[in-house]
């Protein structure tokens, strides 16, 4: 029953990557699947970047000659994986539903933040009004709580913003990863709320360490928050049931 979910996530996948090429753009969603090289419109059966990829080049571009896309693959792969691990925590019941949506928006989130650094209000500000209704609609939640979730994590992340502008008189963090920490207060609620930021700073330790060591970021590049939020918050799925 997992992989059948998992199979979900793969048809999902290819809609949330869609999403991530065309949000960050002015042109609008359409409907046709573009080119991640040089978006020229590519015929519907490209939809699927994993598809063309098992397919050979028939899903390649025929303007600029590139291949199936490689970030496609990569979140077609991901929102799979993410949602058989749902399942095995959730089984088949509204739960389910309501954590691959969230799931589904935090990838988004987390693909077009790690490759143009930024968070869109286009993503958070619609994603927060509907957290705050389909959070206590669902999970055991109530409105109140899910209130104080959402404002419990823009509080937090708001005033590591404050304080960083004090401090090293630029921001430590981006104001979208303000937005960023209320949206997942809003989805996960008061307290399960701390276990996903606890995950979320740990996670970009962790990532920060990383690039250290590895000599790929000095200590004043980029970050990544935004990504290290979404995963956080992906793990604490499976801690808390959301709220608990
Ligand atoms: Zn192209």
């Amino acid at each position: 029953m997992a992989l059948v979910w998992s199979l979900v996530g793969l048809i999902v996948g290819p809609f949330l990557a869609h999403a991530i090429r065309r949000l960050p753009g002015r042109e609008g969603l359409r409907v046709m699947p573009v080119c991640g090289v040089c978006g020229e419109t590519l015929p519907f059966r490209a939809f699927s970047s994993l598809l063309a990829s098992i397919l050979g080049s028939r899903g390649g571009c025929g303007l600029c000659g590139a291949g199936p896309d490689g970030q496609g693959v990569a979140v077609e792969l991901v929102t799979a994986a993410a949602f058989g691990g749902l399942f095995l925590r959730y089984g088949a019941t509204p739960m389910l539903l309501l954590t691959s949506f969230y799931t589904s928006i935090l990838i988004v989130v987390l693909f077009i933040d790690w490759r143009h650094r930024l968070i869109l209000n286009r993503v958070t500000y619609p994603g927060l009004v509907l957290a705050l209704i389909l959070t206590p609609a669902v999970a055991p939640v109530t409105p109140g709580m899910t209130l104080l979730g959402a404002a419990f994590g823009g509080l937090v992340f708001g005033l590591v913003f404050e304080v960083g502008l004090l401090v090293y008189r630029k921001p430590a963090i981006a104001l979208g990863d303000v937005k960023l920490a209320a949206l997942v207060g809003a989805m996960a609620g008061y307290p399960a709320v701390l276990t996903a930021l606890l995950l979320g700073t740990f996670a970009g330790a962790v990532a920060s360490v990383a690039l250290l060591a590895t000599r790929r970021g000095s200590r004043h590049d980029y970050m990544p928050y935004g990504p290290a939020l979404c995963v956080g918050t992906y793990l604490s799925f499976f801690i808390n049931l959301l709220g608990a």
